[in-house]
């Protein structure tokens, strides 16, 4: 693949433990004086609240602190109008993808509410009118990523819908691994599969570039020796620091090229059937690399020697199922769940979803075509 395109979002990402500490002076550089935090019940019982509260002072005026999963559209309705009341010129996520989410999503609604309807932002040109901070404490990546989704309910029936604008990708972003040493063992699985996902899904990606590739590639490497070293102990500072770079540039290669077929069928696991995010990226992942694989060899063998698999003389075919494998056994060896009715998903809900999946763009944007919703329901059925 050789022509490409590559948004680059100017964003500021401070990385280091400790880093929390520097959310005031770089909250200056962008001026924000009337700060929202969106965020969970746990992080504040962790401390980690306090440590936002330390560092803005009366900056920060307003708190949502139960964000649940998947960003939910009465949540977003009841952010929204705290961060009406309090005329708010900022918004930090702190926590999992949902709280960044949640964030992205209030930030995006009032840009909507006060500014005349504009054409989406394909590009970084246009400044997020309300400035998103993202300070993840998981490894799913929406801190890099001008995307978010939002579970809409329609008749009793949740669906994700997922929106791209270049003006929500968040204008800085903390990664303090201090913030990472609580997160329990399937959370650091889990999570970090994901990140895992992000790597392989931009690898093999049709609108790859070559720096998103690198980036893959670099976080696989970095992943590859973290993420066990964090699920069996998650205090070592050295290996959530190793981790939250993978996941950093995991998150830098999700956030420039199209996903395909696991990200799809994922948000609607996800905003369909209530499906933990994390969770159903371990039960698909390695589906969907075998389904993939006669199609993206050559790319699912490069993450098999960025993951320092030994290789010698191996076809590229057999590279690539070495990477599936090795990610299966990650997901086995980490105790994550491996089919989908161990996640709440019913055999009956199956045609639906596969409906669904087959509908999604992103899985229309996947290497090798989906002929048909049949082909769908069978791979969800080999999953399940
Ligand atoms: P999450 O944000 O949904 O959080 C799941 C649970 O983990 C919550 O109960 C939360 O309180 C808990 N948690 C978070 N940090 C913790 C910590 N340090 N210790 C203990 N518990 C902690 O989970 P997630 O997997 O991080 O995010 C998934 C969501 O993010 C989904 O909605 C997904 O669609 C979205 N996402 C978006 C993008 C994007 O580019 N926009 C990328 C990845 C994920």
């Amino acid at each position: 693949m050789s022509a490409f395109r590559y948004t680059f979002y100017a964003q500021e990402v401070i990385f280091g433990p400790g880093s929390i500490t520097k959310l005031r002076e770089a909250s200056e550089r962008f001026g924000g004086h009337r700060i929202m935090l969106c965020t969970t019940a746990h992080a504040r019982s962790r401390g980690h609240v306090t440590a936002v509260e330390d560092a803005l002072g009366e900056r920060l005026v307003a708190s949502y602190e139960s964000v649940r999963p998947h960003v939910q559209d009465t949540q977003v309705a009841e952010a929204l109008t705290l961060a009406a009341e309090y005329q708010v010129d900022a918004l930090i996520g702190l926590g999992g993808g949902s709280t960044i989410g949640m964030a992205k999503a209030v930030s995006f609604e009032l840009a909507e509410q006060q500014s005349e309807p504009t054409a989406r932002a394909a590009t970084a040109s246009g400044w997020p009118l309300i400035p998103i901070v993202a300070i993840p404490t998981t490894y799913a990546g929406s801190e890099m990523t001008p995307v978010f989704g939002v579970t809409r309910h329609v008749d009793g029936v949740a669906h994700k819908v997922t929106v791209t604008d270049a003006r929500v990708t968040p204008r800085l972003t903390i990664y303090d691994p201090l913030l990472t040493l609580d997160l329990p063992p399937l959370m650091t699985a889990s999570t970090g599969i994901n990140a895992v996902a992000h790597c392989i899904e931009a690898l093999y990606s049709i609108t790859r570039n070559p720096l998103s590739s690198a980036a893959a590639l670099g976080g696989l490497r970095a992943m590859a020796q973290a993420l066990p070293c964090c699920y069996v102990a998650g205090d070592d500072l050295e290996a959530r620091t190793e981790m939250l770079t993978g996941a950093f540039l995991a998150g830098t290669a999700l956030a420039n090229v199209a996903m395909g077929l696991h990200h799809g069928i994922c948000h609607v696991l996800g905003g369909t059937a209530g499906v933990a995010h994390g969770d159903a990226n371990g039960v698909m992942l390695p589906h969907v690399m075998r389904f993939n694989l006669d199609a993206t060899a050559p790319q699912l063998a490069q993450a098999a020697e960025a993951m320092g698999i030994p290789l010698a003389g191996q076809s590229a075919e057999a590279a690539a199922t070495a990477a599936t494998q090795q990610i299966a056994d990650w997901i086995r060896d980490m105790r994550l769940p491996q089919r989908l009715r161990d996640v709440g998903v019913r055999e009956a809900d199956l045609p639906a979803l596969a409906q669904l999946a087959f509908a999604s763009r992103t899985v229309q944007n996947n290497p090798k075509a989906i002929g048909d919703v049949a082909q769908m329901e069978k791979l969800l059925r080999q999953a399940w």
